[in-house]
């Protein structure tokens, strides 16, 4: 299969950077094409944890051709100190990492603002500047790569940004940096940056023609899209598959879409969640999963599986088939519940409600099913619990997209593909 994504079809944190990590065994490419370094994906290797936030996860095999394309809100921060970890670990990455020329940078400005905003509005956000960044390509006041190589544009943008930021700042009592530290930064990004600086989208569209193995690397997940997700609670950008083309820079249309679920649900910070649980079950879930974020560390709140939004989601991002983490995490329990449909008062909804005032009042209904116990060490998906059997089909089937393998538990092996 040519071109390949991987999108998460939740609130984020499905699991994706272990399926990239373990499909980007057979890719020549694996591509970024959205977000920022508030995307946290998470591989773990022979008990060593990586946590990439800017860089493709599949940088971990060696023999794959690593993209950042234009889409990606690109922290220069977040990538020296992610090269320095990969340099420790002794993977090589020269003449394998591009970064495109187009890509908005994230500046220290971006991150002062987002605490502003943070102060002033308490919008809750990573702090990373992803959100400052991408409203300010929309204002036409950002700074790019390719523009950090061009002294007179880069000047007089800094000098724009400046004034327009600093009030913001003031207000929030924060200190603006000045002309001259703003400016040194970027020199010093530009000179350790520019090995990697490449048209992107060029490698892309020849890897194309040469009929290259292309993984495509979603960032978060469908329900935090700009557009499509529970505004404002919401992403600066298109992270699922509607955010292919326009984030490489070239019109890519994958083959195989596969949409990463966890078999409950999480989310981190505001915003409607109609299944959490918020006593013992949500701990039991924080606890056993380990959620807490790869980029903050927040707690992420817990609770059952939703499908009336994945089916929501599914409709977005339109999976070819599904990837279903984390069945070890339900194994201690006796009872699983997945909400199958929402009501508010009398009436069941049939639509994902697009209102978030509806989305916090909505009842969710459950269907029950048994626990499966212990998953571990499971060698094959046909091997699984029949009570995990029943569950996945139940997915499958009120989705109406098949389940191609599922993950039971955090390390690179622990992944069963289904045979067909
Ligand atoms: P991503 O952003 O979608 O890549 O997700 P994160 O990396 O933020 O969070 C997923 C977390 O779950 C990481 O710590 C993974 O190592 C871990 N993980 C992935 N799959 C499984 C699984 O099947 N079981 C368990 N227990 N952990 C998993």
């Amino acid at each position: 299969m040519a071109v390949t994504a991987v999108v998460g079809l939740q609130w984020g944190d499905e699991g994706k950077g272990k399926l990239v990590d373990a499909l980007a065994a057979r890719a020549d490419y694996v591509v970024r094409y959205a977000s920022g370094s508030n995307a946290g994906h998470t591989v773990i290797v022979n008990g060593r944890r990586f946590v990439f936030h800017i860089i493709p996860s599949g940088i971990l095999h060696e023999r794959t051709t690593c993209l950042v394309c234009r889409g990606v809100a690109f922290d220069p921060e977040s990538f020296f100190s992610e090269l320095k970890s990969l340099q420790e670990a002794g993977i090589a990455y020269e003449n394998r990492l591009w970064i495109s020329r187009r890509a908005h940078l994230v500046l220290p400005l971006h991150k002062l603002e987002d605490e502003a905003l943070d102060r002033l509005l308490g919008i809750g956000t990573t702090k990373r500047g992803v959100g400052p960044c991408y409203a300010d390509r929309a204002y036409r006041l950002g700074v790019r790569v390719i523009d950090l190589y061009c002294p007179t544009t880069l000047r007089q943008r800094i000098r724009t940004l400046l004034e327009v930021k600093s009030p913001l700042l003031r207000k929030a009592q924060i200190e603006p940096p000045s002309f001259d530290d703003l400016f040194s930064w970027c020199e010093d990004v530009a000179r350790r940056l520019q090995r990697f600086v490449a048209d992107t989208a060029g490698i892309l569209q020849k890897a194309l023609s040469s009929g290259a193995e292309i993984l495509l690397e979603g960032a978060q997940g469908v329900m935090l899209d700009i557009d499509h997700g529970t505004y404002p609670y919401v992403t600066s950008c298109h992270p699922a598959t509607d955010g292919i083309s326009s984030g490489c820079g070239i019109n890519i249309v994958p083959q195989r879409v596969i949409g990463v679920l966890k078999c409950y649900t999480t989310r981190v910070g505001a915003g409607p969640f109609p299944t959490e649980e918020k006593g013992d079950i949500g701990e039991t879930l924080r606890r056993r999963g380990g959620e807490f974020g790869a980029t903050t560390s927040r707690p992420r709140r817990c609770g059952w599986l939703d499908l009336p939004a994945l089916k929501y989601a599914c409709r977005i991002a339109a999976p070819t088939h599904l990837f279903v983490t984390k069945l070890d995490v339900l194994a201690e329990l006796e009872k699983i519940k997945v909400c199958s449909a929402y009501r508010i008062g009398s009436d069941v909804l049939t639509e994902f409600p697009a209102d978030i005032s509806v989305l916090e009042k909505v009842e969710p209904l459950f269907r029950e099913f048994c626990g499966w116990g212990d998953v571990k060490g499971v060698e094959a998906f046909s091997r699984l619990p029949s009570q995990a059997l029943e569950f996945l089909a139940f997915i499958e089937e009120e989705l109406g997209v098949e389940v191609g393998g599922v993950s039971v538990g955090s390390e690179r092996m622990e992944l069963l593909e289904r045979q067909t």
